[in-house]
């Protein structure tokens, strides 16, 4: 084995870690692992989300994440700017939208932040009008936040007539 080899080898590498990522992904340390995360279905019609399975302190590195690039939005997109797009299908997309979300998603530096204490079990979850313009289909939410918005949009975009319905019944509902 040559110097270089064996420096190498003294660094953590991507086969001491359970990486949620695939080899094609160029592996970094704090990238999610099996260890710290599980997807699993939440039994309502949000489909699959992400639970901790372990603790994370306020303002702590959830994950580095990573991910493809595309100049689409889907479902499964966060935008990088207003032409570029990020996906990444194996941890990203099953991040669940809560309007008192327990994480955040800085897309310029590819991090998920705690936002509070998350336990093991809860559901991580950030705000989709934090990273996109205009959102690919804007939707009802039932997060159960105090503060939910109630119709979730991108942050440059006005509510659809269908969400201009459910505003004004909400608001209906609530006097
Ligand atoms: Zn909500």
């Amino acid at each position: 084995m040559n110097d270089a080899d064996k420096q190498s080898s003294d660094r953590p590498t991507k086969e001491d870690s359970d990486s949620i990522y695939p080899d094609l992904i160029p592996w970094e340390k704090d990238h999610p692992t099996f260890s710290h995360f599980e997807v699993v279905g939440t039994e309502d019609p949000r489909g699959r989300g992400l639970r901790a399975r372990v603790i994370f302190q306020p303002g702590q590195l959830v994950a580095r994440i990573s991910g493809i690039i595309t100049n689409r939005t889907t479902l499964d997109t966060m935008q990088v700017s207003p032409p570029l797009h990020f996906m990444d299908p194996w941890f990203c997309r099953f991040l669940l939208h809560s309007c008192n979300p327990n994480i955040a998603i800085d897309i310029d530096l590819l991090e998920a932040r705690a936002t509070r204490v998350i336990h093991p079990g809860d559901y991580l979850a950030f705000d989709y009008a934090t990273t996109e313009d205009f959102i690919a289909r804007q939707f009802a939410c039932h997060c159960g936040a105090p503060q939910c918005r109630g119709w979730i949009t991108g942050r440059r975009e006005k509510p659809n007539e269908e969400g201009l319905a459910i505003l004004s019944q909400n608001r209906k509902s609530r006097l």
